[in-house]
């Protein structure tokens, strides 16, 4: 048989195995699948930038610091406003120089009488030393955080908002990290304190979120 032939062969018998497959006929064209029409609400690039500019209004927000807690109760008052259900877990955290500092993971929950659960996690505090910085002088102060802590804050605070005026049948928990970047290159542990806690909090509990996405740097 010349090469050409067994081409045509092989061809012809996964045409033949395709064709007979009955695997093949039950599934259905992704393109006739009729999916109801989602509603998707527009995200307010105005309203998002605001709740990264009132955050950097508090100044940084390190845990222990006063900008720290007026951002706390700030963000809590905001979620209130959305409706949603908001509890402070408290717990203390020991990072870089300093030692036991009382440290606030913020937990809103929407539909709070869902069963099926998602989750959305930001981390809300900002970072005491800048210690990678280009500018030599700055690597020994804090960093401002618009991005590493603000901007996914405002993303799930829009989000938040966006639910409020469109509802839909889904529990989603807004989980607001604390002590997450505080951490020490030499000691992995050191890092997402508040997220660590959390977790382990939520280990029996059956109501805990089913899968979660979370932002960081976004
Ligand atoms: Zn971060």
């Amino acid at each position: 048989m010349k090469i050409h032939h067994l081409l045509i062969l092989i061809s012809f018998t996964i045409v033949v195995a395709c064709k007979t497959d009955p695997k093949k006929e039950t599934v259905t064209e992704p393109s006739a699948i009729k999916l109801p029409k989602a509603i998707v609400p527009k995200v307010e690039e105005d309203s998002a930038y605001f709740f990264i500019e009132k955050q950097l209004s508090f100044g940084v927000r390190v845990p222990g610091s006063d900008g720290h807690l007026k951002t706390r109760d700030w963000i809590v008052n905001t979620l209130k406003s959305y409706g949603a259900e908001v509890t402070i877990q408290e717990f203390k955290a020991s990072f870089l120089n300093k030692k036991d500092v009382p440290s606030y993971n913020i937990i809103a929950r929407m539909n709070p009488g869902e069963k099926k659960r998602i989750a959305l996690f930001a981390h809300w505090d900002t970072r005491l030393i800048a210690e990678k910085d280009k500018n030599e002088a700055l690597r020994n102060k804090p960093i401002q955080g618009a991005v590493d802590g603000a901007s996914g804050v405002a993303a799930l605070l829009e989000i938040a908002r966006l639910m409020k005026a469109n509802p839909v049948n889904l529990g989603v928990d807004f989980v607001f990290f604390d002590a997450e970047d505080q951490g020490d290159d030499s000691a992995t542990e050191t890092w997402c304190l508040g997220s660590q806690f959390w977790s382990k909090s939520v280990q029996n509990d059956s109501s805990k979120p089913e899968m979660g996405i979370l932002l960081d740097l976004s």
